[in-house]
């Protein structure tokens, strides 16, 4: 066998790692382009480690491999065999990409490439375990590499089994379900989130969007937003290819908004408002888009809209937006309508799907559409919320909905207290040292009562 048909590689475990040297304080990010000179440089990537090739779109989760250890050359034959292998996976469209990508790397690894011709792919490695490396030599270090560190968050040392597990399970008799026992655990905690979901709202007339239970509120059940809608339909992939399915999702957003406008906090936004003023609130992590939370008078730096909001709209070609990561064609466009501008150009009402004034394409608005990822910093602020707080409501949310669904189990893990008020089961539900099955606001309002009772020098 020859130089360039030879694979020696090790597979390279972080858990060897750990085992042999210690864990590393943090996570690190490693980026380098791929050129003729580092071919025979040595990398080692760990089996905890994400790596892409950003510009084929070619990427590795943590934990799908089983590790890299050997020369960049010997790394790219092995991408060269298992894209081979996975090619019938790819969409259409990538095909010719891939071919070009594949004989590019036959050019590389086998030197008939130039350096400048080959620069133009990146590698990135994200590697949590924080021991993957580009070992370079003397002649190597000229080259443009970046290594980073990060800190990891809760899911990343979860996944490298660095988080103590303090869960506690509670039978249904231990559970505390009085207005009285919950003020008792407010007045023990000083940092307290919310996480809250459409069902916190249906006492100010807004519908959810599953109602699993009907027979628990009869007054909602006939108006479920999804009874009329088809969710699976209503992606942003959808809307940015499908003028149908621009229509569908402008009438939905048309039947909603009206109830939105109409609404007003009822007591269990108002509860957070009271934590606010006693000091007591950190931060309130929603996935509802109605803006009840800030009209509560909770400071907006306090909230955490993880699905967006329905102030205002944006072209859908305006890709600046935090809340549009896949615009509807290039991206380019630049045109916002603010909420008072929406009003004054009567796009809710006279417009069935409005268009944006200077491209055409259709107007959206600021809300996470199905297919499309929660922005990474609202997420980050989130688990960092949950992470720190000493009590964590969960209200009025089903929990199906990835990835708010994981966040309970930062608190669940550390043994943080968990009050949950929900019409239905959770896969949580267990774990709460609260377990309410009433209207939120009328149960809130219950447990402002009791606070209010007690002398003020004890809610401080
Ligand atoms: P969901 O519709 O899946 O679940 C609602 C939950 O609220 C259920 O568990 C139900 O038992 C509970 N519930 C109903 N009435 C309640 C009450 N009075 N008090 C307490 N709990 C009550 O909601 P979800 O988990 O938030 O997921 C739905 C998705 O839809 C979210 O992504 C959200 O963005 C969106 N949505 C938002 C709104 C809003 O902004 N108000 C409304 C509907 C849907
Ligand atoms: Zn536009």
């Amino acid at each position: 066998m020859d130089d360039t048909t030879r694979d020696e590689y090790e597979e390279y475990s972080y858990e060897d790692y750990f085992h042999e040297n210690g864990i590393p304080e943090f996570g690190c990010c490693l980026e380098f382009k791929l050129n003729l000179q580092l071919m025979n440089s040595i990398i080692q990537i760990s089996d905890a480690a994400s790596w892409e090739i950003t510009e084929l779109n070619v990427r590795q989760e943590s934990f799908a491999h089983a590790g890299y250890h050997g020369t960049v050359a010997g790394l790219l034959r092995k991408v060269d065999r298992d894209v081979e292998m996975m090619r019938y996976g790819y969409p259409t469209h990538l095909q010719m990409k891939i071919d070009e990508f594949l004989s590019q790397i036959r050019q590389l690894i086998s030197g008939e490439m130039t350096n400048l011709q080959n620069e133009i792919y990146h590698i990135t490695v994200r590697d949590p375990s924080g021991v993957s490396r580009l070992l370079l030599s003397d002649e190597t270090k000229i080259f443009e590499t970046k290594f980073s560190y990060f800190e990891r968050d809760f899911f990343e040392k979860d996944s490298l089994g660095l988080v103590v597990d303090n869960s506690k399970l509670f039978s249904p008799d231990e559970q505390l379900t009085s207005p009285l026992d919950v003020a008792n655990l407010v007045l023990k905690s000083s940092r307290v989130v919310c996480l809250s979901g459409a069902g916190i709202s249906v006492e100010s007339g807004i519908p959810p969007f599953r109602n699993m239970n009907p027979t628990t509120d009869p007054s909602t059940s006939s108006v479920a937003i999804w009874s009329d809608f088809d969710p699976n339909l209503m992606t942003v992939q959808g809307f940015n290819s499908n003028p149908d399915i621009v229509r569908e999702w402008w009438r939905m957003k048309h039947t909603y908004l009206p109830r939105i406008t109409a609404a007003e906090p009822n007591p269990a936004h108002l509860f957070f408002e009271y934590l606010q003023s006693l000091n007591k609130l950190n931060s309130i992590i929603t996935q509802n888009i109605d803006s009840l939370h800030s009209r509560s008078g909770v400071l907006s730096e306090r909230i955490i809209e993880l699905h967006g909001h329905m102030r205002g709209l944006i072209c859908s070609n305006n890709s600046s937006s935090k809340y549009n990561p896949i615009p509807y064609a290039d991206g380019q466009c630049s045109f916002v309508c603010s909420e008072e501008d929406c009003v004054k150009e009567n796009y809710f009402q006279n417009n069935p799907t409005p268009q944006c004034p200077l491209c055409q394409s259709p107007l959206r608005t600021e809300t996470v559409m199905f297919g499309q990822p929660v922005p990474s910093k609202d997420l980050e602020r989130a688990i960092d919320a949950i992470s720190n707080c000493d009590l964590l409501f969960i209200i009025g949310s089903s929990l199906i909905v990835h990835p708010v669904n994981t966040l309970p189990m930062i608190a669940q893990k550390a043994g943080i207290p968990i009050v949950m008020i929900n019409r239905d089961e959770t896969t949580y539900d267990t774990y709460a040292t609260a377990l309410i099955d009433q209207p939120a606001g009328e149960f809130l309002q219950a447990v402002t009562n009791c606070l209010q009772e007690m002398p003020p020098d004890q809610l401080m």
